[in-house]
Formats: C-alpha cells, sequence, structure tokens
C-alpha cells in the first residue's frame, strides 16, 4: 500500500461529528455561531477566490445567501469548533449560462454571482483541485457529493414518492413508504498494469485528443477488488493480468465514485479491445511516460495532475510501484 497524503481529496482533517447530525438542537447550535463558514454550492461548482484559484471562497452566517436561505443547510463538520456548512443555490441562473458545456467533459466555463465577491467565481473543480490545499480539497468534494447525492435522490427508489431531507442533510427519507436512502458511494477499480517495462493505458470515448490514463471500471456487485481488476482488463482489452495489488484510493465525486487504485502484472502484450467500452488501449514504455509527462511527446497527453491515475504512474516512473 501506499501513503496517500499527495492524492488529491483523500486527505481528511475535518472533525464530521456525524453523531451530531440528527441532533437538531446542536445544529441549531452551531447555525447559530457568529463563526460558522460557509460553502455556496452551485450546479456542480464551488466558488474559488481570484484567477489563481488556489482559495474556496467561504461566506459568514450573514452574508445575504445564507440570509435569504430556505433550505436547511447541510453540516459538513467541525475544526477547531467551527462549524461548517454548504447551502445549494443550483436554482440561480445567471444570464451566461452555457448548459451544453456544462454537460460536457470538461466544463471551463466560469461564472460571478452578484452576492459573492468579484474575485470570486464558480469554476469546475477540476481545474483546480490541484491548486487548493488539501484541507479545502476534503471540503469542496464533500461538498460536491453530498449535495450531487440530495440532488439525485429527490424520489424514492422504493415508491417513487418524494422523499424529505433529515439529519442535517445527511439522509432522506421518503414521505410515503418511510424508507431511508442514504449517501452512497460508487466504487471503482483503476489499475497501473504493467509488463516489463510498459504499463497499459487506455482512452475512452469522448476524452480530449490524446489523453490517456489507467483503466478502469465499476465493480460489480458480489465481486472482489481483485476479480473487478481482472475482469475490467480483460473485457477491455482481452489481456490478463495476475498479482493483484492494493496501491491507495481517491474519493472522486464526478459524480460520485471512490477510486481504488490497484497494480496488477499482464501475462500478455498483445491488446484487442472491445471498442464498446474503450476507443484505443496502448503499451507505453517508461521512457515514452517520462517524455509524456514533461509534455514532449506528441504521442499521448498523460492523466491530469490530482487525478489517481497521475499519482500512481508518477510513483512507477519513481520506482516505488514494482
Ligand atoms: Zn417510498
Amino acid at each position: 500500500m501506499l501513503e496517500n497524503e499527495f492524492v488529491t481529496f483523500s486527505q481528511n482533517f475535518l472533525d464530521r461529528s456525524g453523531n451530531h447530525r440528527s441532533n437538531q438542537k446542536k445544529i441549531n447550535e452551531y447555525l447559530c455561531k457568529n463563526s460558522a463558514q460557509y460553502l455556496i454550492y452551485w450546479r456542480g461548482k464551488v466558488p474559488v477566490v481570484s484567477d489563481v484559484r488556489d482559495q474556496l471562497c467561504w461566506v459568514g452566517r450573514d452574508h445575504p445567501l445564507v440570509l435569504n436561505y430556505s433550505g436547511m443547510p447541510t453540516f459538513l463538520g467541525l475544526e477547531n469548533d467551527i462549524p461548517f456548512f454548504s447551502i445549494n443555490i443550483s436554482s440561480w441562473l445567471p444570464g451566461n449560462y452555457n448548459e451544453a458545456a456544462a454537460g460536457a467533459f470538461f466544463d471551463s466555463n466560469i461564472y460571478n454571482h452578484p452576492d459573492l465577491p468579484e474575485s470570486s467565481f464558480f469554476a469546475e473543480l477540476r481545474g483546480f483541485m490541484n491548486r487548493i490545499s488539501a484541507r479545502e480539497a476534503e471540503l469542496a468534494v464533500m461538498t460536491r457529493g453530498i449535495n450531487v447525492w440530495q440532488e439525485n435522490n429527490l424520489y424514492c427508489s422504493k415508491c417513487g414518492n418524494l422523499t424529505e431531507i433529515i439529519n442535517a442533510g445527511w439522509q432522506r427519507n421518503c414521505v410515503n413508504c418511510g424508507a431511508f436512502h442514504f449517501p452512497r458511494t460508487d466504487p471503482v477499480v483503476i489499475m497501473l498494469v504493467t509488463h516489463g517495462n510498459n504499463i497499459l493505458l487506455g482512452r475512452s470515448h469522448g476524452w480530449p485528443d490524446k489523453m490517456y490514463s489507467c483503466l478502469a471500471g465499476f465493480m460489480e456487485p458480489g465481486e472482489s477488488i481483485e476479480a473487478a481488476v481482472q475482469r475490467e482488463v480483460l473485457e477491455e482489452t482481452s489481456i490478463l493480468v495476475k498479482n493483484v495489488r492494493y496501491l491507495t484510493s481517491q474519493p472522486w465525486p464526478f459524480p460520485s465514485s471512490l477510486m481504488i487504485g490497484c497494480v496488477a502484472e499482464a501475462l500478455s502484450k498483445k491488446v484487442l479491445i472491445d471498442p464498446k467500452e474503450i476507443e484505443n488501449a496502448l503499451w507505453v514504455s517508461r521512457e515514452e511516460m517520462l517524455e509524456a509527462f514533461s509534455g514532449n511527446n506528441e504521442r499521448i497527453y498523460p492523466a491530469r495532475v490530482g487525478s489517481i491515475a497521475h499519482f500512481m504512474i508518477k510513483k512507477w516512473l519513481s520506482g516505488s510501484i514494482e
């Protein structure tokens, strides 16, 4: 297992105080604290400050967006007795909103809210995830994850009726059949497949030109991590792997995944892709990968900085992974 101190989104500083979520009296006390901090969530994005995009934009309890909020803020947790909350203003629609871009692989648009500082804007989290501190990355990823879950579970999956939010944002109960619904995380295996001096990379349909990353796929019910790694590599490239080992993990709330990073050894090199699953797969030598990381390779662009794939490939290049 690798130390994950440098995997973006993977460090946990916050005291989530999960036992306080169902205690409305306690939550109300936190809401009334002058030190309470709020992170505004809007359509998958959170606000950042300045063009450098290295700090989140926080507001206090007396900010107009908080004062005028009609819903129940989601309680994120405590740090040094300071309570952190998020509120969802996704119903706000700026005049320059680009709906097509919002549904694309990566939305590079930025949006200014008139009530937030002029120097701040809502932007795609993946565009600044490696610039903000690990502490703020945890709060951003948590805010995105819990709000997306709340938005996607308005209706009961058992009877189809409306659900209502309770426990400071962390549970939805059906108003009809009483079923409880909790935030879900979808496990995804992502693997560094090695063969001597080479690793196997692939690209999905619709990715930016020349971008290649580690193979990955959702785990299935009743499957171990090892079996999922073997099945996904076989399905996508027809290659058998052995000796699957866990390396590290990364919360990836796009929309609700937990990336489980593994390394595996290929038993052969002949690639036969399933075109329904991926667009292409290829073997990349250590030398070519080093070129790609330094921006000097014309065939491939490496996985984005901040992704677990980037982290694992970098560790392999440094010799930390055999
Ligand atoms: Zn129901």
